[in-house]
């Protein structure tokens, strides 16, 4: 509520502002000498900049962004989001991988100024004036500078080999407007905000590069020539080879090639000596001008880029038709082994990373050029209110999917949506769906937030796709042709500015004659859900009276339409209101009312949009079982099944079914049953689990209650074991009901990596056991089988801070039942010593608070494992093959648990109190197989109790991660005295050393490995 209060204050503040002050902008015309060494991957330049001051502020300095310097070490604000997010390799980089820019000297009108860095970040630094800039007045900057080429892996400006995609590389002023100066770091997750301007470019370069750039081409009839030649050859290209890569030599000779653009605000090139070129052109639908377009591609991808001109033609006519017509001569995109997301944008030109099919290339080429539309012409503060540009870009993404290729379904393939029962899924799902998976569980964030502060996928599943779908939702309400005239209206008042959120709602209140309060406050500047529910259908007179309730928080217009045999055959839009009101709708003939059948409105809950004008039950919605899954699907009451398979010592072979009703984007009430029948028990066994979250707003972000069921079978009664008597021949079953609540601790910030827990469980367990009774003839004993209930409870809180660098965890537990208590605290860290590499520690401390019965559950130094009936596994929180097993391989199964020991001994029990530290190291090894080797030591203590040693205990040895954390087997070749004496005497040799892990783990809901009942 916090956040959403900010926002909403921030708006109205910026509109205040912008009625006291008028628009202005400044302007920069750049002159860029520039001179490429392929060799030692470098940029020698000059650059002249005339900066006038359009301001009414007088100026004493100039903001200037020094971009390449991003890349210099992993402190700037890019190597630190780089690592927030997850993207190690520029933390661990190589200094040769890294970039900067040096050699600046910059002059104003000739004489030396001062150069002050800027106190936080590397890639700013201010140039203070000598005298200041009055308003109305222009200076002259200059300076020489250098650059050093980062490598294209990390973001945005690199090289790849002789591929070099210059972008973000020279010093460029900040933007100074009505807020003031709009000085940024370089970010990779956040884009831009510069001055609009003209730009005289000079770029030398080897002969033989094929270059595309911002800007046309000056006075160069030869270079025109080398391109035309280039496009010809590539016509006759049929087929390119992928594995044909190789960089040609770089010519001696050089050329110098000159680009001119007029209002725009940057300027990228982009050069490879394997381009090949095509051309082709387009006319604009409202002026008729004919502008002309090229693509340029390796032949990595040139199957796919064959049709690319036919892509950006279409891209640029939809965008014009829609927006208002491009204002530039030509458009370029090039392909380029980018890091940063699929493709980038400049003005005039923009790269493509590596695609897989035909139709992503189109709909990453199409995404690229609209920006031309929303950030090249509307030039608004990208990094504050991303929406503007992305978003809104994204909606005519989707509106040209759709345009284009109406028939196109979200999976495209009538197989994959027959068997998961997909078919009703329009492309333009995929928005919503991503949107609605973080909304529904309570993770989403407003559209107008600062770039930096959303979530790696909120910065996907809001900015993008929420906004994509907002818009696609005033389209709709609107209509497309006053949306578009709202559009062009925009365009045609800001194209070449610096437009803001609220100069876009005023363009768009005025020219609709509505209020949009709903949308640009609530849709855009909250995490607000909207959810109408139809209630009641019935006949009014010669109308159809609809009552409908707003259940969710947006008053936002509601469209209501009459279906007749699966088609829509009316459908109007209303206002929107907040509670409850009767709609009037003409009377037509329907077999049911939906709110939204062509799914327009970001509507998060659409089971209770439908009603049926017959029938009893009108609401129901048919059932469907379904193999393996399927996306939500409003239309249906959904369960789903799959066959399942497991496998434990004593039950055998295990087959049967999972069903559950899990479905993404999430539901409230989830749960799932796996019976099975095994083959070793001849009995039914299996387990469940049903959880209901809420997800509240204060304190707690998500609550998860519930509980989860298990029976299978532990031990296996040989007669042979027991000779006196008939034994019975028969599997022990054991069965446990786990009851839980989990709370998820609200975080001050989203993208916090810490997340903190409260758990609370009761764990039931009955187990059964053999018993003897002394018979009352005398004639000896009985076996019987006899039940053993216990039940314990737990409280644990934990805390986990998933950075990635040197990641922790704590947590603390607290354990009652069966006459004993004990408290203990476990806690990780790791030390990340390269992008997949590190040493991690564990720490563990146990104390016993009720002694009572503490014989059972006492602390033990080695990692639990399977060891006899009451294994130390009481609470049966992990899987066992062999649960029971004393010899051969199953018993050599083991769980870090307590002390976490690698090494199985009974030495260092204790009913008391125990310490351990483990210790796992990755060796630095490149090698696929020499890195599954790890280090591995253990050490510890424990309290005497009788049993155990009040002595020092380790042990160490060498770990196969085979798959690391799920399958490990560990090589032991240190151990203490203790433990060799103990292996000395009961003379069990090194094979029985040996245990390994096989970690399915604690049931958990969300874990997919548990969906098929393993
Ligand atoms: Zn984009």
């Amino acid at each position: 509520m916090k956040k959403i209060l900010v926002a909403t204050l921030a708006l109205s503040t910026c509109i205040t502002m912008y009625a006291q002050k008028p628009y202005f902008q400044q302007f920069v015309k750049y002159d860029i000498k520039v001179k490429l060494n392929d060799v030692k991957h470098e940029l020698h330049g000059y650059e002249e900049m005339e900066y006038t001051n359009n301001s009414p502020d007088q100026l004493t300095f100039i903001y200037i962004h020094l971009w390449p310097n991003a890349y210099k070490n992993n402190q700037t604000a890019l190597g630190k989001q780089l690592t927030e997010n997850g993207e190690l390799n520029f933390h661990y980089a190589k200094d040769e991988e890294r970039g900067y820019i040096d050699s600046l000297d910059f002059k104003v009108d000739g004489a030396a100024v001062k150069m002050e860095a800027h106190p936080e970040h590397i890639d700013i630094c201010k140039i203070i004036l000598n005298k200041p800039l009055n308003p109305g007045g222009k200076i002259i900057i200059t300076t020489p500078f250098h650059v050093k080429i980062p490598s294209g892996k990390f973001s945005r400006l690199g090289h790849i080999d002789q591929q070099y995609q210059i972008t973000q590389w020279y010093p460029k002023p900040a933007v100074y407007d009505v807020n003031g100066w709009n000085e940024m770091p370089y970010l990779d997750q956040g884009e831009f905000y510069s001055e609009f301007g003209t730009y005289d470019v000079h770029i030398t370069l080897p002969k033989n590069y094929v270059l595309g750039a911002t800007g046309d081409i000056q006075n160069n009839p030869e270079e025109i020539d080398f391109l035309n030649k280039k496009a010809e050859e590539t016509k006759t290209i049929s087929f390119y080879d992928k594995k044909k890569l190789d960089y040609p030599a770089s010519s001696n000779e050089s050329k110098t090639i000159h680009f001119h653009q007029e209002n725009v605000h940057d300027f990228a090139w982009f050069c490879d000596k394997r381009y090949h070129v095509l051309k082709g052109e387009v006319k604009l639908p409202h002026s008729g001008r004919t502008v002309s377009t090229w693509v340029m591609f390796t032949n990595q991808y040139g199957n796919l880029w064959k049709d690319g001109i036919q892509y950006l033609n279409d891209a640029i006519y939809y965008y014009s038709l829609w927006n208002g017509d491009y204002a530039y001569n030509h458009a370029t995109a090039v392909d380029g082994a980018l890091s940063a997301g699929g493709g980038m944008e400049y003005p005039n030109i923009t790269v493509i990373g590596g695609v897989g099919s035909a139709f992503l290339l189109e709909t990453v080429i199409m995404h690229e050029i609209g920006h031309n539309w929303f950030y090249g012409m509307l030039g608004s503060n990208e990094r504050v209110h991303g929406w503007l540009d992305e978003g809104i870009n994204s909606a005519n993404e989707l509106r040209y999917n759709e345009t284009k290729y109406p028939e196109r379904t979200l999976v495209n393939s009538k197989p994959i949506e027959g068997i998961f029962d997909l078919s009703r899924y329009k492309q333009k799902a995929q928005y919503y769906l991503l949107y609605s998976f973080v909304a529904r569980t309570n993770v989403d964030q407003p559209c107008e937030m600062h770039s930096a502060d959303f979530t790696s996928i909120n910065y996907g599943a809001i900015m993008y796709s929420k906004s994509a779908v907002c818009f696609d939702y005033l389209r709709g309400y609107l209509g497309d042709s006053l949306y578009d005239k709202c559009f062009r209206t925009y365009f045609d008042r800001w194209h070449f500015k610096h437009p803001q959120p609220s100069d876009l709602r005023a363009t768009f209140e005025e020219i609709s004659g509505k209020n949009l309060s709903w949308f640009f406050d609530d849709m855009i500047g909250t995490t607000k859900l909207l959810d109408y529910k139809i209630n009641e259908v019935e006949k009014e007179g010669n109308e159809w009276e609809v009552e409908v309730v707003n259940k969710g928080d947006i008053a936002g217009p509601v469209l209501v339409c009459a279906v007749k045999d699966g088609k829509v055959v009316m459908q109007k839009w209303y206002e929107g209101f907040t509670g409850e009101k009767n709609l009037m709708f003409p009377m037509v003939d329907a077999d049911y009312f939906i709110i939204d059948q062509p799914e327009d409105m970001p509507e998060i809950n659409r089971k209770n949009n439908r009603i049926k004008t017959k029938g009893l039950v009108k609401k129901t919605e048919p059932f469907k079982l379904q193999f393996i899954g399927s996306l939500d699907n409003p239309e249906r009451t959904q369960l789903f099944w799959a066959p399942a398979i497991g496998w434990n010592n004593y039950d055998k072979l295990m087959i049967g079914a999972a069903l559950y009703n899990q479905v993404l984007p999430g539901k409230k009430l989830e749960w799932r049953a796996v019976p099975l029948y095994s083959v070793g028990s001849s009995s039914l066994v299996g387990n469940g689990s049903l959880f209901f979250h809420a997800y509240p707003e204060k304190v707690f972000t998500h609550i998860r209650f519930g509980g989860t069921f298990n029976s299978f079978h532990d031990y296996k009664v040989k007669p042979a074991d027991h000779p006196l008597d008939a034994a019975p021949d028969r599997e022990l079953r054991w069965m446990k009901a786990n009851p839980e609540i989990t709370f998820d601790i609200k975080k001050k910030r989203l993208r916090s990596p810490i997340n903190q827990t409260v758990s609370l469980r009761g764990v039931y367990v009955k187990t059964q056991e053999i018993r003897t009774v002394y018979n009352t003839d005398l004639s000896g004993f009985t076996w019987y089988i006899g039940n053993k209930e216990r039940m314990f409870y737990e409280a644990q809180y934990s805390l986990k801070n998933n950075r990635n660098i040197h990641p922790y965890d704590f947590s603390v537990r607290y354990q009652q039942g069966d006459n004993m208590s004990k408290l203990m605290m476990e806690a990780h860290y790791s030390i990340t010593y390269s992008a997949r590499k590190s040493i991690n520690f564990r720490a563990f401390a146990g104390v016993f608070i009720d002694t009572t019965n503490a014989g059972p559950y006492r602390f033990r130094m080695s990692g639990w494992g399977p060891l006899g009936i009451g294994n130390h596994d009481y609470l049966y929180d992990h899987t066992f093959l062999g649960r029971s097993e004393t010899t051969g391989l199953l018993a050599q199964q083991m769980v870090e648990q307590d002390g976490g020991f690698k090494i199985y001994s009974p030495v260092g029990q204790s009913a008391r109190w125990l310490i351990a530290f483990n210790m796992d190291a990755e060796l630095p090894f490149k090698n696929k197989w020499l890195s599954k080797v790890h280090i591995y030591a253990d050490a510890g203590m424990c309290g005497e109790d009788g049993r155990g040693s009040e002595s020092f205990i380790y042990n160490a040895g060498l770990k196969v991660a085979v798959i690391n954390n799920f399958m490990d087997v560990y090589f032991p070749l240190l151990l203490s005295q203790d433990i060799q004496n103990y292996y000395e005497a009961v003379g069990l040799g090194y094979g029985n050393q040996i245990r390994f892990t096989f970690n399915i783990g604690r049931f958990n809901p969300s874990n997919i490995t548990n969906m098929i009942g393993l």
